[in-house]
């Protein structure tokens, strides 16, 4: 019999998926690692894993504890997914400007939800620092524990991909991979999957959207953070714990004019339905690859279902509103049907 012994059990393990149209474009064989085929539809439940079995471990929760977490989204959706079946409960802060459909996803996976105003690190009700709080306050009632995840500055995020994504890439591309490229939310992707790719000789590259600072801190170590982009979940103004100790060989600042169409092609033309922190990493890798040259082999990431993102970057009414253009077939039904 084969079969997964829980939830838990079925995070990572996800497959590589060529990208026709960006390899045939560049002469490069440009592979996507589909994390939108986790349980939770997203890249963030290996570190919701690790981080629970990390607290576990060291005796912080116990059956029926609290895990505590400010989130962009789909860390609370593998937190509160991971978390249901191990027997935990979930307390998510997001900011309100998130997707509705990831509130909605937070709700339904039996997490309670908290929103707060969007607002920047350095103000105390940022959604990272009042979940901290929140996570203080609780542990003075709940005797089954109660943890802070902090995904930002908890390594056992990273360690999720130094044991997780890394060697799942290196084995899928018989250590063929010349190259990886993603963006910075935390940083654990990036840097866990760098850390342990770098020594093997793999060039590795970050893609900054815009309104993000980690480019100008890496290149001049300033945050200057300009421009804006409606994609979720990246961008970050600071080097977070998971960061540290890390240097991408390559940077690349990739705007939402750049990436967006990437998303659009991508379902229309591969049938892959995104979101679009994968098109600023789908763009960063075309760039990686007309940078290193035809012939070599990178790996970027796919990071969330696009179905996430209906109202917002699948919405014309919302992309007009923000002056992005709209692709022809989200106004008009697809090209293919006569
Ligand atoms: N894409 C999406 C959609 C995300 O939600 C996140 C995590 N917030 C990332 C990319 C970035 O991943 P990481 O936190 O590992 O940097």
């Amino acid at each position: 019999m084969q079969f997964k012994s829980d939830l838990a059990d079925a995070v990572g393990n996800t497959p590589l998926i060529k990208l026709r149209k960006a390899s045939e474009e560049t002469g490069c064989t440009i592979l996507g690692k589909c994390e939108f085929l986790n349980p939770g539809q997203s890249v963030k439940d290996r570190a919701a894993l690790y981080i629970i079995r990390d607290a576990v471990e060291r005796g912080e929760l116990k059956p029926g504890g609290t895990i505590v977490e400010g989130t962009a989204g789909n860390t609370g959706i593998g937190l509160a997914l991971v978390g249901a079946s191990m027997g935990f409960r979930t307390v998510i802060v997001i900011p309100e400007t998130q997707s509705q459909e990831k509130k909605d996803m937070i709700r339904l996976a039996g997490a309670q939800l908290v929103q707060v105003p969007a607002v920047p690190y350095r103000n105390p009700n940022n959604y990272v620092r009042y979940s901290g709080r929140l996570a203080e306050e609780l542990r003075r009632t709940t005797e089954a524990g109660v943890i802070w995840a902090n995904q930002f500055d908890n390594t056992a995020n990273r360690q999720a991909h130094v044991e997780g994504t890394a060697p799942e890439i290196w084995e899928q591309t018989d250590g063929k991979v010349d190259g990886f490229v993603c963006a910075v939310g935390t940083g654990g992707t990036l840097a866990g999957v760098g850390m342990a790719l770098q020594p093997k000789g793999v060039k590795v590259a970050l893609a900054d959207p815009g309104g993000s600072a980690v480019f100008d801190l890496l290149q001049n170590g300033e945050a200057k953070a300009e421009g804006t982009s409606i994609t979720e979940g990246i961008g970050n103004g600071r080097i977070t714990a998971n960061l540290e100790g890390f240097t991408p060989d390559m940077a690349y600042k990739i705007s939402d004019e750049e990436a967006l169409p990437i998303v659009y092609d991508l379902l229309e033309q591969e049938g892959l339905c995104l979101g679009g922190s994968s098109g600023i990493n789908v763009a960063g890798a075309i760039r990686m690859a007309k940078e290193l040259g035809p012939g070599h082999t990178i790996v970027t990431v796919l990071c969330d279902y696009g179905n996430r993102y209906q109202s917002k970057l699948f919405n014309p009414d919302f992309l007009k509103s923000k002056d992005l253009p709209v692709p022809r077939w989200l106004e008009h039904g697809p090209t293919s049907i006569p």
